[in-house]
């Protein structure tokens, strides 16, 4: 019997753990760690869950090699390298660095060692083509920070722990924490707002868990976000500033064709609601306001993010407690992993640090010429089920050279792969938070030795990275010998033992947690000269009048008849496409769509009736239940499955995709609804 301090690597909460461990030394159990100073015991059904995924029969435990039969099959490490190595070189020299593409998803953002690797690869490398998850999640916040702070990860933090009113927009940390938010104690701190007297005001199309639990709710029309926050800036312009930043002025011009009548009427949101939202930003209040993949789905997402800061900034409280914060060493981040921006050869879009937006993958894969994609690595991730349009990517991936998969599982990608490497969970690896520490409000950066040793054949990511720069003829560092170095060095067994007597000395400073001091953001990061350069209007978003106009005259008109608003969920136990292994059983009874009872009985359906769900690319089928939380109009299907992949819907056509951040629209499609 034993136990260790641990934390989970899901998401960016990274909650305190315990792992126990039997008579044998084997791990037996996860449970919350009450003592943590930041999550204080707060764990939820993922994180409690995540031995069964460590254990699960279904994990690859060995190198996986396709035979002549066309069957995977087990192989020795030498021999699934001997393939890549000498299908990668080929590639590069017969069509160049571009001819490699690159997909990370997003568990690997929660392990630092890996992302440092693999953006050394890419740096030693050159190519354009990498791609992750960021473009279907997040690609907007990004490209929103670049334009307000010149860097794309100095994120704004809500500071829900010390408001007195918070606006949540498109997100449901009930159920999922959120992106680029870094909660103590978990959704307890939304709770202790409301015990403290605060209001919780959550706009969302669906009657969401959250919503039911914070009691505020506004239905709001899915996608017009931007309509109901261009009027509450304009209800804010007589606040503006004489040494107001650069761009101020052209979002509150912007804002003048939303006024609050004009708003409510595309938004569906009361005129009186948005008013007292208004006077909500208007009173003394410390007032904070947080957008999630809701949000940043829509086709609106970087104007969103920049509208939120500019009402934060005119109603004070942007950088300062209780309302917005940022941290004061995110840049350090964009150091470590800054790549220089490329552009893709199909459409001509700007990568940021997420890459280029995988709405172009199977384009850039099937479109023969210079740079065509003939080889792609996917780390941790399974873009097949996450990107846009799944059946034209599976074509495209069907044609490719060389796919492997770097994963625990052998997922709906991997199931294609030409070879899949299998990788370490994160209770078998070290790891720093370092990438969340950039955008958290705790005090810490947490480190944590593996809880166990990799098992059977697996490998760290960290040095699959390194050596297969050094097949690709590419290493990292542009040294083979530190790049065989960096892959042998033990990083998971030794850098703990390394750095214990350093914790030591902050063991007492942490509250017995294990890791290292860290500034927590207190405001007043954008003193003097520095504020002086954040700038809220770039000439990239001057398409962007226009599109809202467009966009308003849709909504004008009637819907095409029997068709419905197509809206994606999170689900409890499982993390977009990722980990749904574990929990086929959990996932049977996820597997479903709901509508709102009018629409049932309109189209004669009941409980548990089989539809086929159809848009212009693609069709699935599912049972369909009645859900009071649902939005007359809309169809709320979860994403992340593999076998009723709602992307499927979703088309890759480029005129989804958002301009400058490479974001895919990714809700708000319209579909059909049938029984079968
Ligand atoms: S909220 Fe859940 S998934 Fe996220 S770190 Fe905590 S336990 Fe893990």
């Amino acid at each position: 019997m034993g136990q260790k301090r641990t934390f989970c690597r899901i998401c960016e909460a990274h909650c305190g753990m315990i792992a126990e461990y039997d008579e044998a030394g084997q791990l037996h159990k996860l449970r919350p760690d009450a003592t943590h100073p930041v999550s204080q015991g707060f764990i939820c059904a993922k994180g409690l869950k995540f031995l069964d995924i460590a254990n699960h029969p279904n994990r690859v435990h060995t190198p996986l090699r396709r035979n002549s039969a066309g069957e995977l099959q087990p192989c020795s490490w030498d021999e699934a390298y001997a393939l890549i190595g000498e299908k990668l070189r080929h590639i590069i020299d017969e069509h160049g660095v571009h001819a490699v593409g690159i997909y990370f998803g997003t568990p690997m953002i929660h392990h630092s060692l890996l992302m440092l690797t693999l953006f050394q690869w890419l740096r030693a490398m050159g190519t354009r083509n990498l791609y992750s998850a960021a473009s279907q999640d997040n690609a907007n916040k990004l490209a929103a920070q670049k334009i307000i702070h010149g860097r794309e990860w100095v994120m704004p933090i809500a500071d829900i722990e010390h408001a007195d009113f918070a606006l949540l927009l498109g997100t449901n940390p009930l159920v999922s924490q959120g992106t680029f938010i870094h909660m103590p104690q978990g959704t307890k701190t939304y709770d202790a707002l409301i015990e403290r007297g605060g209001e919780i005001v959550v706009v969302d199309p669906r009657h969401s868990e959250s919503a039911q639990r914070w009691k505020r709710h506004l239905s709001i029309r899915p996608g017009t976000d931007v309509y109901l926050l261009l009027a509450i800036l304009h209800e804010l312009r007589d606040l503006y500033p004489q040494d107001a930043p650069k761009g101020l002025d052209t979002l509150l011009t912007l804002a003048e064709a939303y006024p609050i009548p004009v708003a409510s009427h595309l938004t569906s949101i009361p005129e009186a609601e948005i008013t007292s939202l208004v006077a909500q930003f208007r009173s003394d209040k410390r007032c904070t306001i947080f957008n999630g993949v809701g949000v940043n789905q829509g086709r609106f997402g970087t104007l969103c993010l920049i509208l939120i800061q500019a009402i934060a900034y005119l109603s004070g409280n942007f950088d300062v407690r209780g309302g917005i914060l940022f941290h004061p060493w995110a840049n350090i981040l964009q150091l470590l992993v800054g790549i220089k921006p490329q552009v893709s050869r199909i459409g001509g879009f700007t990568s940021h640090a997420g890459g280029l937006p995988c709405g172009i993958l199977a384009d850039e894969i099937l479109t023969t010429g210079e740079g065509q994609i003939r080889a792609l690595i996917v780390i941790g991730g399974n873009p097949l089920t996450s990107a846009p349009d799944e059946t034209r990517l599976r074509q495209a991936f069907e044609q490719l050279d060389l796919l492997v998969s770097i994963d625990i599982f052998q997922n709906q990608t991997g199931a294609l792969a030409d070879v899949i490497l299998p990788g370490l969970t994160w209770l078998e690896r070290f790891d720093i938070g370092a990438w969340d520490a950039m955008y958290e409000t705790a005090p810490m950066l947490q480190t944590a030795a593996r809880a166990r040793k990799p098992i059977a054949e697996t490998r760290s990511e960290v040095r699959i990275i390194a050596e297969l720069s050094i097949l690709s003829g590419k290493p990292i560092f542009w040294n083979r010998w530190l790049a065989r170095l960096w892959a042998r060095i033990g990083w998971d067994a030794m850098v703990p033992i390394l750095l214990k007597p350093l914790q030591w000395l902050f063991s007492r400073r942490l509250q017995g947690a294990d890791g290292f001091p860290w500034r927590r953001p207190m405001g007043g990061y954008y003193r003097g000269r520095r504020r002086k350069h954040l700038c809220f209007w770039d000439e990239k978003l001057d398409g962007e009048p226009e599109r809202l106009a467009a966009f308003a005259d849709e909504l004008q008109r009637p819907r095409p008849e029997h068709t419905f608003l197509l809206l994606g969920r999170r689900r409890r136990l499982a993390q977009n496409s990722w980990i749904h292994n574990a929990s086929r059983e959990e996932k049977a009874k996820e597997a479903c769509a709901w509508l709102h009872q009018d629409d049932m009985a309109r189209l004669n359906l009941v409980d548990g009736a089989l539809v086929e769900i159809r848009s212009t690319c693609g069709a699935i089928q599912l049972p369909v239940f009645c859900h009071d939380s649902v939005q007359k109009g809309t169809v709320i299907v979860p994403h992340g499955l593999p076998d009723v992949n709602v992307n499927r819907l979703i088309s890759s056509d480029k005129t989804h995709i958002e301009p400058f951040s490479g974001m895919h629209q990714m809700s708000g499609h319209h579909v059909s609804i049938a029984q079968i």
